[in-house]
């Protein structure tokens, strides 16, 4: 049906909390950052960006301020990290693993390849970014 908005859900490993992403990311990319390192616990990042207008979330979040700008959004009881929630209110990085469709979206870049871990290998011919992507 033209002019229908699809929505897209995903969630956590306990289920406690699901959300739903309306409409198309505003981009989707692999951060290799440091700070998503920590956060995630993870090698990078790979999450899809939104308005956070599009994203409702239902269940009981945890958020952490892991830098200024960015609160890291996390189920209470199982402790999967779902979100990089801008904290001026505009996006939000939505964990690409959380989608029921983990094939849903798939990244069109890499950014801040320069804190990369060394043994990770980028060979999939997408662009990369030694940070933010410029503009
Ligand atoms: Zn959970």
């Amino acid at each position: 049906m033209s002019g229908a908005v699809t929505v897209r859900e995903g969630g956590c490993l306990c289920g406690a909390v699901r959300f739903r992403a309306k409409g198309e990311p505003v981009n989707v990319r692999i951060c290799h950052c440091r700070n998503c390192q920590k956060a995630t616990g993870a090698p990078f990042f790979a999450r899809a960006l939104f308005e956070q207008s599009a994203l409702t979330v239902d269940g009981e979040v945890g958020r952490y301020a892991s830098s200024e700008a960015l609160d890291r959004i996390f189920c209470k009881t199982c402790g999967t990290r779902l979100f990089a929630w801008r904290s001026n209110g505009t996006v939000a990085g939505v964990a690409l693993a959380a989608f029921d469709d983990h094939n849903v979206f798939e990244p069109t870049a890499h950014i801040w390849t320069s804190e990369k871990i060394d043994w990770v290998r980028l060979d999939d011919g997408l662009p990369q970014y030694p940070e933010a992507v410029p503009g």
